[in-house]
């Protein structure tokens, strides 16, 4: 049975638009206007700069995510931990867990 991934935001990937005034997902949805952004970004670096890192960090967030679970279950794998990756006691495997539950917003 294929199980679908439960999306709850605009899905990716984003691109940069109008010399990085707007922030569209793949259907070309505005997603972002830049402009609004004014009283929170540095405004000394053009907007294009800023919508270049939004939408480079909201498009390698699920692929990272995915790389960061191979990798934490790998490590308890090779470390020898003595339950599942998911009840782990050790440090470094309960730290990993929080990180990947902050990743996905819990
Ligand atoms: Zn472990």
């Amino acid at each position: 049975m294929e199980t679908k991934e439960k999306v709850t935001h605009t899905p990716t990937p984003w691109k940069v638009y109008g010399a990085g005034r707007q922030i569209r997902d793949e259907k070309e949805n505005v997603v972002a206007i830049m402009r609004q952004f004014d009283d929170v970004l540095d405004k000394q670096l053009p907007h294009i700069e800023n919508a270049a890192f939004i939408v480079s960090a909201v498009n390698s967030h699920e692929p990272l995510k995915i790389a960061l679970t191979d990798i934490a279950k790998l490590f308890h794998d090779i470390s020898n931990h003595s339950s599942y990756f998911h009840h782990c006691n050790e440090p470094r495997c309960f730290s990993n867990r929080e990180i990947l539950a902050q990743a996905e917003g819990k």
